[in-house]
């Protein structure tokens, strides 16, 4: 087990092919809907899916007391705003960044939001150039490979404990 000091204070994650394998500005259709059975469709009818390891995920961290926001850059703010309803996955977000733009303003927003140093929070992302961006702020970034897995938050953590100072 981590020790809790070696906890990361902010979890950040990316949207599109980190917690759901698809862009949802091109590949969806929102609005979306939730039906009883808890399938999530898209204005066409197609099944759209999380990544099958992200609710547990979020419970994971909530368990921990890591607070976790988003930081997405896509133009469909609505749609993705929308996924994360219909995904019941809005209660474990202290905030969303969705926009537009380098994510150094995503992060830049989170700091001043939420009082929390670069150096105290974890990203991860599927692109290279958002790891590279936010990478110079100081923050611990993990690229994430075929989308987010209880593995790769263990790992994430694992590596974002190793780089404390006296750990
Ligand atoms: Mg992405």
């Amino acid at each position: 087990m981590l020790a809790m000091a070696g906890l990361p204070k902010l979890a950040v994650f990316d949207l599109d092919y980190t917690l759901w394998p698809f862009w949802v500005d091109t590949h969806v259709d929102p609005p979306f809907h939730r039906s009883s059975d808890g399938i999530v469709r898209d204005s066409r009818g197609h099944i759209v899916r999380l990544y099958p390891d992200v609710p547990e995920i979020m419970v994971r961290l909530q368990g921990l007391g890591v607070p976790v926001a988003a930081a997405s850059r896509t133009g469909e703010i609505e749609g993705a705003n929308q996924l994360l309803e219909v995904f019941d996955l809005v209660k474990y977000f202290v905030y969303r960044e969705i926009y537009p733009g380098s994510k150094v303003t995503h992060f830049k927003r989170l700091q001043q939001k939420t009082g929390v140093s670069f150096s105290q929070m974890i990203f991860f992302d599927d692109e290279k150039r958002n790891i590279v961006d936010i990478s110079t702020l100081g923050v611990t970034c993990i690229h994430v490979q075929k989308g987010m897995t209880l593995q790769t938050l263990t790992l994430g953590l694992e590596t974002f404990a190793k780089v404390q100072p006296g750990s």
